[in-house]
């Protein structure tokens, strides 16, 4: 059966973020079978019907945005437990993961689901989380998303509990998770190698499953948090920086995602773009964390080599909120900070790392991450008939620095309308909200992982 068409009509503006970088006012998107078939003022779509239209004359519309680093699955039911003095709960995080059971997994996958889509998310990269894929694709399927899915692996021993694997074992694992998933939900999932990091794989197996991504012509994801500490002890036991070494031993290419990013050097910097291997950063975490952004974070001179720059959410307890726009915002506003220089990551590079820079980073430029025809229908309807959003001069700035998700009132995946009208329609959130409280409470009792839940008394 043919997919229904719709139409976006009298936008207020379209944010295409093509070649041109086009701000069409006054817009017109028609969506047919699931793809953008036209795109350009009201007036010459004026002609064009469809099943549905949608009157957006409030609206900003913007391609749906990709987040390219995102833990699903444990942290929703414990978000918020651990206190800011907390400088490192890795070993907490991964203990609470390796404690999820299924159903358990499923529900917080949904709750994580509901605030990715509700905040214009249309598709995510998940590093490796998600231990029970197959309780969570009707979960997937049901909220319509595109989500990069992989199985963790490492082979080395690790300071945090990670899926340890002899190589042999984790390759095949790999190889057959690719064969399982990839290009299921018409394409919507689609699965790389996902090694955990360097430090805790090693040199076979990472290149094998390079090797593994070439193969199936899919991507490879791992954790690259380089830095001072990081180069040395890196440059004391094989002679290289982290980067030049992931280099030596073939594990670069334009299929390869590194993770956060921090702290590279010069000289990592040009093999990252030499090698256009891409980067996902998540400038929340980032902050929140206080991994030190003035001195190590280096975004500015990967846009300036044009190496392409997703921007991710990290999980639930890194940067807390899985708002795309907030990141945005946190991206824009922190390079300017660190550098004291206010043309550090303009509101246009911020959402072109959200949207089409995202979409490459992640394999998925050719098909998505911008408005034009013949691309796949991937929309977010922003209402600007909010506080936040007046006046409207510049789209762009009312975007990465005045607004949030909360405004995002219509999201389009596949050309299927998945929020309508801000609500989404494949869970009860009420419902779900409770389920998700009551999961965190079995899980901190189980694991026996919690603090104190405020420094005020709570009475
Ligand atoms: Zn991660």
């Amino acid at each position: 059966m043919p997919q229904p068409s719709l139409k976006i009509d009298h936008a207020r503006y379209i944010l295409t973020l093509d070649r041109q970088r086009r701000i069409i006012q006054d817009g017109a998107i028609l969506v047919e079978n699931g793809r953008i078939s036209r795109v350009g003022k009201a007036a010459e779509l004026r002609d064009a019907r469809a099943d549905r239209t949608i009157d957006a004359r409030h609206m900003v519309v913007t391609p749906g945005f990709f987040n390219g680093h995102m833990h699903i699955s444990y942290a929703h039911p414990v978000r918020g437990i651990f206190p800011d003095e907390q400088a490192s709960p890795l070993v907490h995080v991964f203990n609470l993961q390796a404690a999820m059971t299924e159903e358990e997994e499923y529900h917080t996958t949904l709750l994580g689901l509901v605030e990715l889509v509700r905040n214009g998310t249309v598709c995510f990269l998940d590093p490796g989380s998600t231990k029970f894929p197959d309780a969570c694709l009707q979960a997937y399927e049901d909220a319509g998303i595109r989500v990069i899915l992989g199985e963790c692996v490492t082979d080395q021993p690790a300071p945090f509990t990670l899926p340890r694997y002899p190589a042999p074992e984790a390759v095949a694992r790999t190889t057959s998770f690719i064969g399982k998933w990839n290009g299921r939900l018409e394409g919507r999932i689609r699965a790389w190698a996902m090694p955990f990091s360097h430090e805790t794989c090693s040199a076979g197996l990472l290149e094998t499953l390079k090797r593994v991504a070439d193969e199936h012509q899919t991507g490879l994801t791992l954790h690259h948090n380089s830095g001072n500490k990081a180069r040395q002890e890196m440059v004391a036991r094989h002679g290289h920086t982290p980067t030049a070494y992931l280099e030596s031993i073939g594990v670069l290419g334009s299929n390869v995602l590194l993770a956060h990013c921090l702290g590279l050097d010069e000289a990592e910097l040009d093999c990252i773009a030499r090698t256009r291997a891409s980067v996902a950063m998540c400038p929340v975490t980032a902050g929140k964390g206080g991994r030190g952004v003035p001195d190590h974070g280096r975004m500015p001179e990967l846009l300036a080599r044009g190496v392409a720059v997703a921007l991710g959410c990290d999980s639930p307890n890194n940067s807390n909120h899985l708002d795309m726009v907030r990141t945005m915002n946190m991206a824009a506003i922190q390079y300017k900070d660190a550098r004291q220089d206010t043309g550090k990551i303009p509101a246009e590079a911020a959402l072109e790392m959200a949207t089409i820079r995202g979409a490459e980073a992640m394999g998925l430029g050719a098909e998505l991450g911008s408005i034009e025809a013949g691309k796949k229908a991937d929309l977010v309807a922003f209402d600007t008939l909010r506080p936040e959003w007046q006046a409207l001069w510049n789209p762009l700035n009312n975007l990465v620095y005045n607004a949030d998700g909360r405004s995002v009132h219509t999201v389009v995946i596949d050309g299927r309308v998945v929020v309508d009208a801000y609500r989404q329609t494949f869970v009860d959130e009420p419902r779900l909200y409770a389920r998700v409280q009551e999961i965190g409470e079995r899980l901190q009792a189980r694991t026996g992982i919690s603090f104190p839940r405020s420094r005020w008394p709570m009475s």
